[in-house]
């Protein structure tokens, strides 16, 4: 007999099956018993009919509890009530594992309650369908650089430097001398760019984030694209063109996933149209200035309520481009008319999601490099190596960085990123 798995099957219906998997729910009457059962592709009903089975195969449904592992054989059947459109009406069960007081009920449970059963909370139809968006968003992020010939270079994860300041590094001891986990692979991928043409790098990424949000991990996955030959417009038009195939690639393959979540689909498809609106930094002062927000003035990073208000504002992920020089990494070129702000660009998402990606050109020039470097007080033993790239051929390129935790909380339209990963780093918590 064919084991297959739920998702499957709606291609056995009429035909005996069996299915391995875990017991999500139950429901019973003296005379049925209506199993819920979840094999890792989806949750889908067993039904149990007193009449229609052996005397023990009934008394096994009606003792199983929640999340005992069971092999069940049975006939999948057409069901329009089910969400899922297709059941199994049960012959017999084998029960593989038991399960005890499985601690998370169908009750409402607390966040911190949660957060340490993890492992177990990962066993939720909603946890479920939020893994599978970004199972899809790593899925089409592969599809769309492999198509356009980028090559994938993995950057070191130990280093042994930061450009972007120590504050917010986490530190090691690397046989006696200080190291740090990476917290972006940009360096590195330009570089494989001046070796490569067109890479990406796509890898788990650190920082010592020391406040609360709900938008930051200490660790979290980035998508780091680097372009030898390509300016900051062309890095734009990439750069929309990635996001906007990320949403269509969960629409068109997420939507059992997206329905579970709740998610407003009419509003991702608005997010696929391009280009996506673009607003200078000056501009966007002048907007939050005018809509009474006087706790910001020009040469301030923005806050998340700024970011929030100017993507609504558009109701579209907006580019916020040039921002303030001082604001911006020593790698970030100045426009030749002025040299105040930088050729860089943010991507905020609406709906309060806040920055998905920050991208720029990269300065380029031997003497102009060796100057950022010490301006930034960046040893030359240090970045030597990255100050070699401007000896040897220099190009113009462009790069920038998708938060992939950020892109499912957004696409998956949850509250929080620490549901975005399986296993969350946050401030106080490491565990499980
Ligand atoms: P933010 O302003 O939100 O703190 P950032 O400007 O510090 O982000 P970058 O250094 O530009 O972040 O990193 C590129 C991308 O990585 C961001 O656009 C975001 O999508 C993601 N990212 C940055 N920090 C975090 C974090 N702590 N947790 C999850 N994703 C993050
Ligand atoms: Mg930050
Ligand atoms: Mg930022
Ligand atoms: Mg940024």
């Amino acid at each position: 007999m064919e084991r297959i798995r739920i998702i499957d099957s709606k291609d056995h219906v009429g035909e005996i099956v069996q299915i391995g998997g875990w017991i999500a729910n139950k429901r019973s009457s003296g005379k049925i018993a209506f199993l819920q059962l979840r094999d890792g592709s989806a949750f889908f009903q067993g039904v149990v009919v007193k009449t229609e089975v052996p005397e023990e195969v009934f008394n096994t449904a009606k003792g199983l509890s929640q999340e005992t592992s069971v092999i069940v054989t049975g006939e999948i059947r057409e069901d329009s009530r089910s969400k899922f459109g297709y059941e199994i009406g049960i012959q017999n069960i084998e029960v593989v594992g038991e399960s005890n007081d499985y601690p998370i009920t169908p009750k409402e449970h607390g966040t911190d309650f949660l957060m340490d059963n993890r492992h177990l909370w990962l066993r939720s139809s909603r946890q479920h369908a939020i893994m599978q968006i970004r199972n899809e968003i790593i899925r089409a992020t592969y599809e769309f650089y492999n198509s356009r010939g980028f090559t994938k270079i993995d950057p070191p994860i130990l280093t042994s430097s930061a450009p972007e300041g120590t504050t917010e590094l986490f530190s090691t001891d690397y046989f006696g001398q200080d190291a740090y986990l990476s917290q972006t692979g940009q360096l590195y991928a330009e570089a494989a760019a001046m070796a490569f043409g067109k890479v990406f790098s796509f890898g788990p990424t650190f920082r010592a984030e020391k406040s609360k949000t709900r938008r930051h991990l200490t660790e979290f996955w980035m998508i780091e694209p680097e372009m030898a030959f390509v300016k900051h417009e062309e890095s734009l038009q990439v750069q929309e063109q990635y996001v906007a195939f990320l949403v269509q690639s969960v629409l068109d393959n997420c939507d059992y996933a997206l329905d579970v979540l709740g998610r407003d689909k009419e509003l991702l498809k608005i997010y696929t149209e391009l280009p996506f609106p673009r607003i200078s930094y000056d501009d966007a002062i002048k907007l939050l200035n005018e809509n009474d927000f006087d706790d910001i003035t020009w040469g301030d990073d923005f806050g998340s309520p700024h970011e929030t208000f100017i993507a609504n504002h558009f109701s579209k992920p907006v580019f916020i481009t040039n921002y303030p020089k001082g604001i911006k990494p020593f790698y970030m070129p100045s426009p030749e008319d002025r040299d105040d702000v930088v050729i860089c660009a943010d991507l905020i998402a609406p709906e309060g999601y806040g920055e998905i990606i920050g991208g720029s050109e990269r300065a380029i020039g031997y003497d102009n490099m060796k100057q950022r470097l010490e301006e930034n007080n960046l040893s030359l033993d240090e970045y030597g190596w990255y100050l070699d790239l401007n000896k040897y051929g220099p190009v113009p390129h462009s790069g920038f960085g998708l938060g992939l935790e950020r892109a499912v909380t957004w696409i998956s339209g949850i509250e929080h990123i620490r549901e975005a990963s399986p296993f969350p780093r946050m401030l106080h918590r490491i565990y499980p």
